[in-house]
């Protein structure tokens, strides 16, 4: 299967448009998401993993495992059932 080649879709609002109405498309070569493989954006838009650095779209952003990793809360040891003494 060949690469998709993506185009970053970030918009652009240029400097003083304070509405944002002229904004075009960022339209640069863009990454693949290196968890869905899916649009990440381009090198200045996308969102790189700090761990292991591999461009991350804003929908993998929070379930890279590496992410998941900086938050200790997510990786808490499932609590034991309680078991019963009868
Ligand atoms: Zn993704
Ligand atoms: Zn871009
Ligand atoms: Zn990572």
């Amino acid at each position: 299967m060949p690469v998709q080649q993506f185009r970053c879709e970030d918009s652009i609002i240029p400097v003083g448009d304070a509405t944002g109405e002229n904004a075009v498309e960022c339209g640069s070569i863009a990454l693949a998401c290196a968890d869905c493989g899916d649009n990440a954006g381009c090198y200045e838009h996308a969102q790189f993993c700090p761990i292991c650095g591999e461009a991350i779209c804003s929908g993998c952003a929070a379930e890279h495992p590496c992410a998941a990793k900086r938050y200790p809360e997510s990786e808490r040891p499932l609590a034991k059932p309680e078991r019963s003494v009868s």
